[in-house]
């Protein structure tokens, strides 16, 4: 399965958060919000579910 990916807001790189789901659950999840630690910037973020989007997705499709 494809897993959530988030953007980091201080590099703009992308954050794999390791939680795999289908785009179906990712759509029915409760807005929970989750945190890590940042490969990018050493830095915890946390972002909200609905705001990651699916590895294999384009940003456009959504
Ligand atoms: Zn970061």
């Amino acid at each position: 399965m494809p897993q959530i990916i988030f953007t980091c807001p201080v590099t703009g790189d992308d954050v794999p958060s390791g939680i795999e789901t289908e785009r179906a659950s990712l759509d029915q999840m409760a807005p929970e919000e989750i945190t890590l630690v940042c490969p990018h910037c050493g830095r915890p973020h946390t972002w909200q579910i609905n705001q990651g989007r699916l590895e294999d997705a384009f940003p456009e499709a959504r």
